[in-house]
């Protein structure tokens, strides 16, 4: 489960503090998938990089599994993000100089106790993506659309319990995002993550079957 209660968040700005959002609440349950929109600057990353736990808010509460990852030491606070948290950006952030196996394994790297099957579940996903063919590649070998399903399949691989999307496929032609927002839900629905989708693509927030929008520091049901 996923709490977000009363959230606000401030910049502090020579001419005085500056509100981003206001007074947000949302209840998510394992398997929910939402997408949020709003004009550029209305605070969609904001409150994503919030929700995960990458910056915390000004007031208000965030709790996931019941633990409120603001109240971790910074060290638990990292193994807390990378066991629950899954990450897709518009840009890949994929590690050029490393084959596409070992992004994917990445954040299984620092886990402690990943026990031995993170090479399959790698794998697994890549087969599941249509990469099983390209492991060995690197990634200047792909292109955009593949990228990204390689980012998906890392952003999994430590089966994690919120899925945060910014902008997934802000970057792709119109067919790659489609194969890559069908991958997106497929993984989901397998998963059963909690799924939160930020994007400018209206035919994208379509087929969430809960769309929000943010507006006026607020967040909206649509
Ligand atoms: P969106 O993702 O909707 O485009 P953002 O969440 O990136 O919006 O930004 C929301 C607002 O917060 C913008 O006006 C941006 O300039 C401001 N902002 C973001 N980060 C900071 C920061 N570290 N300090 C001050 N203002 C910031």
């Amino acid at each position: 489960m996923l709490e977000v209660a009363n959230l606000t968040k401030e910049y502090p700005t020579p001419q005085g503090s500056l509100a981003i959002l206001s007074d947000i609440s949302l209840t998510l349950a394992r398997g929910d998938a939402v997408s949020i929109m709003g004009p550029s600057g209305s605070g969609k990353s904001t409150l994503l990089y919030i929700v995960g736990a990458l910056e915390p808010p000004s007031a208000g509460r965030v709790t996931l599994d019941n633990q409120n990852p603001f109240e971790l030491k910074e060290r638990e606070l990292a193994a807390f993000r990378n066991r629950k948290i899954g990450f897709v950006f518009q840009d890949h952030c994929l590690l050029p100089q490393c084959s596409v196996l070992e992004n994917v394994l990445t954040p299984t790297l620092v886990a402690e106790d990943d026990g031995n099957d993170a090479q399959a579940r790698a794998r697994a996903l890549l087969e599941q993506v249509g990469l099983g063919e390209r492991i060995a590649h690197r990634p200047a070998e792909l292109s955009g659309g593949e990228k990204q399903r390689v980012a998906l399949a890392r952003a999994l691989v430590m089966k994690p319990l919120l899925l945060l999307c910014d902008e997934p496929t802000g970057h792709l032609d119109h067919k790659s995002a489609e194969v890559v927002a069908s991958l997106l839900f497929e993984l989901h629905r397998q998963q059963e993550t909690i799924l939160i989708v930020v994007t400018h693509s209206s035919e994208l927030a379509a087929r969430f079957p809960t769309r929000y929008e943010l507006h006026e520091q607020q967040l909206v049901k649509r």
